[in-house]
């Protein structure tokens, strides 16, 4: 739109008529006044400013334009009596663009440099427009490369929080980020930690996986710098953004407990099975000959008894299992009663020397005190103490076997002279299920004993523990606070 701002009609009437024909849109405005309120609602392309007005004349129309953010590009035509009035335009506008036309107008020159004018402005429009959305793309791409850097920022520290190694890598797999736990495996960061020879190498599984944009998911062997391997569950998984791959996150979480138990519950298994057909299938033989050689009567006692001493085993063993499955459900309850412990201790031995005649018990200090205990379950700790001393000492029939007080307290050992134990298994000992692997001689056992030994101490309020040196023997204790 063109402003036309002369303050007699007719001349306004003349430049619409000639700009009109040249499908110019047009606007009027008769004072400079009226001008510069217009310009303030409307933004124009160009004005054709007359110079001589009452009131405000053109060039201090053209100062105030000049002098106002929104309209001091506005270009400007002045039309003025005489052409020196230029150095007056000049000076007032000299910023914008301008030029001028002395009347009487001469309609081809006018339109030569209205058409000048308009066009610059449409170009200079077209810029701007062009210029604004530049702007904004480089805008949007600012905030978005900010949030991506912050969602980074995010994903890293939670990274560095978990226990587990954590990295992430680009889409053609190369790592670009390790945690913290990574160095604790290796020094490099770009190269995974070097896994067991035995186990799959975890790069091959990686390149593989790139490859394929499958998630990489396999247990392998790592260790820490000077300790053992452990078993490690490698997880990545690929992150993608409009179905394409553009990250990788992965971690490796240690499952070597897990591994370790799930090991022990197979073997237990085993074992347990095993163990429960040796008696059975002794029983059933026993029972057959019982049935062939009724007859011959003498010999039917040492059958049966053979065929008891099985089914005491086989008791035993169920016994055991049974009390596991109490312990595991919190059913493994007692009654507590006052007891003098020299009493139990010495019918126990009793019992325990007519079944090993050929062990030597020896007993050292006496322990004549009362203690708050249950007598059939802390006899069963006594006894599981002094068979393990006998299974595990086979090459040595002594038993030591020593109850004394210490500082209030009824102590109790027994040791023996056997294979011992090494100190890494020492703490395991009294775990469930836990067996010494490396005892070389095959000891049968399910590892269940001392498990329910230490279950049925912990609900005496007892301290326990075990001392021992491999290949010279162990000593298991117990100590309960005796009743004064
Ligand atoms: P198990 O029936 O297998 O003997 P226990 O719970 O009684 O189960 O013992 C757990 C493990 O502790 C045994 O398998 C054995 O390796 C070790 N152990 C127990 N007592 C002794 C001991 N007196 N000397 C050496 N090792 C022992």
């Amino acid at each position: 739109m063109i402003l036309i701002v002369d303050d007699r009609p007719e001349n306004i009437f003349s430049l619409k008529t000639i700009l009109d024909v040249h499908s110019f849109p047009t606007d009027s405005a008769l004072s400079g006044e009226e001008a510069l309120k217009k310009t303030l609602k409307q933004s124009y392309a160009l004005i054709i400013l007359d110079v001589q007005m009452p009131g405000m004349d053109g060039f201090e129309v053209a100062e105030v334009l000049s002098g106002n953010n929104h309209t001091k590009d506005i270009p400007i035509i002045f039309l003025s009596a005489a052409s020196t009035d230029k150095k007056f335009i000049t000076k007032g506008y000299s910023s914008g663009a301008i030029d001028y036309i002395v009347k009487p107008i001469d309609p081809d020159i006018l339109l030569l440099k209205v058409k000048t004018f308009y066009k610059l402005y449409e170009q200079k429009r077209e810029l701007n427009l062009v210029q604004e959305s530049l702007r904004q793309e480089i805008e949007f791409r600012k905030r978005a490369e900010h949030q991506a850097l912050e969602k980074l920022k995010e994903l890293h520290s939670t990274l560095e929080s978990i226990p587990q190694i954590a990295f992430t890598a680009t889409a053609d797999g190369e790592i670009d980020f390790v945690n913290e736990h990574w160095f604790e495996y290796t020094s490099s960061a770009k190269n995974f930690p070097p896994n067991h020879p035995d186990d799959r190498c975890i790069k091959k599984q990686w390149e593989n996986s790139i490859a394929t944009g499958t998630p990489l998911e396999m247990e392998v062997r790592i260790k820490k710098e000077g300790e053992d391997y452990r078993y490690h569950l490698v997880r990545a998984m690929p992150v993608k953004e409009e179905n394409k791959i553009v990250k990788w996150v992965g971690s490796f979480t240690d499952i070597d407990e897990q591994k370790q138990a799930s090991k022990r519950k197979d073997e237990f298994l085993t074992i347990a099975s095993h163990e429960l057909k040796t008696p059975l299938t002794s029983i059933k033989a026993y029972v057959q000959l019982l049935d062939m050689m009724i007859s011959k009567e003498e010999k039917v006692k040492t059958y049966v008894d053979r065929t008891l001493l099985q089914v005491n085993k086989l008791d035993n063993l169920i016994n055991d299992l049974l009390d596991i499955s109490k312990i595991e459900s919190g059913k493994l309850k007692f009654e507590m009663q006052e007891l003098d412990f020299e009493k139990l201790l010495n019918t126990t031995i009793e019992a325990l020397q007519q079944i090993h005649p050929d062990f030597n018990f020896v007993r050292k200090g006496k322990a004549a005190v009362n203690i708050k205990a249950n007598d059939i379950r802390l006899e069963q700790v006594i006894i599981n103490f002094i068979n393990n001393a006998i299974r595990y000492a086979p090459e040595s029939k002594e038993i030591h076997i020593i109850s004394e007080i210490k500082n209030e307290r009824l102590y109790f050992a027994v040791k023996d002279f056997g294979i011992g134990i090494s100190q890494e298994n020492l703490q395991n000992v009294f775990t469930k299920f836990f067996r010494v692997t490396e005892t070389g001689a095959p000891i049968q056992g399910l590892g269940i004993g001392l498990y329910i030994c230490a279950e049925i101490l912990k609900r005496h309020n007892a301290e326990f523990g075990v001392e021992s040196e491999l290949g010279k023997g162990s000593a298991f204790y117990f100590s309960i606070p005796v009743i004064s």
